[in-house]
């Protein structure tokens, strides 16, 4: 089963960058895929679109697995991190991991139970009062993670979360992230530009080079960690 299923993606941006050229990747359900290669190789383009975020300017992608909205994109199925936590300071742990779930109109009181089991499957049981500014950056990384799990998409797009992170913590992070992807199913497509985490993390990683951007490899991997 099909999940994303990219044709011949290209992306030029208006200042002439052709950051994708005949991209074509599928990702099969339950894989965790990682994009891996050099800084501006057109990882972070390629998950954008991926995610609905950015538009290709030629070629075709299909969410298969997905209900479609009537913009063509899927709906409420993607579950996105960013490098940066953008955490609403004024927020606490809770009621920033409420935020899509209000989005969707879901009252406090019957988003509270998925909340408080997302939260503990990030081990942030007991911040759920706490505010960001209180919080480590593997902690507020670890909100984000929640807030893009609560609405329980099919899909994790997360696109270099834990570079900024120092070694340890980030460590820490790919034990929980590998641990939540064995415990859900839940299929994920994971940029980074380390060949360790890719190696450590995925099933499968697809190599990505530059100017234009293109897929170079794509390896099926069997690890001990996967
Ligand atoms: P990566 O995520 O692999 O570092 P990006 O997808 O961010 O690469 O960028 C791919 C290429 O596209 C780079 O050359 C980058 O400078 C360029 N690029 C990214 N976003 C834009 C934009 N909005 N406008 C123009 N060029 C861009
Ligand atoms: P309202 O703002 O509508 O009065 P509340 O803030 O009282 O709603 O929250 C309603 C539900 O959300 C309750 O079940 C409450 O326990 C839960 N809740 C709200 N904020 C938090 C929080 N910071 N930590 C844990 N649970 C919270």
């Amino acid at each position: 089963r099909l999940v994303v299923s990219m044709r011949n993606v290209s992306k030029q941006f208006s200042n002439g960058t052709l950051a994708l050229k005949d991209m074509s990747l599928d990702v099969r359900r339950g894989e965790f895929l990682s994009l891996l290669g050099p800084s501006g190789c057109g990882k972070s383009t390629a998950l954008r679109i991926i995610a609905g975020l950015g538009a290709a300017s030629a070629g075709s992608i299909d969410w298969p697995s997905s209900k479609i909205n009537a913009r063509g994109l899927p709906e409420g199925d993607i579950g996105f991190v960013f490098q940066e936590p953008t955490l609403m300071p004024w927020q606490t742990v809770w009621g920033n991991v409420y935020l899509p779930l209000r989005l969707q109109r879901v009252s406090k009181s019957d988003a509270n139970g998925v909340i408080m089991e997302t939260l503990a499957s990030v081990g942030l049981a007991d911040f759920t009062k706490s505010y960001p500014r209180e919080l480590s950056g593997g902690m507020k990384m670890r909100v984000s993670i929640a807030r893009a799990l609560v609405t329980k998409p099919r899909l994790l797009l997360m696109d270099e979360p834990f570079a900024a992170l120092d070694e340890i913590t980030r460590q820490r992070l790919n034990d929980d992230v590998l641990r939540l992807w064995r415990e859900t199913g839940i299929t994920v497509i994971f940029v980074t530009h380390s060949v360790f985490e890719s190696a450590f993390l995925s099933n499968r990683i697809v190599v990505m080079r530059a100017r234009p951007g293109q897929v170079y490899a794509d390896l099926p991997l069997v690890t001990s960690a996967a």
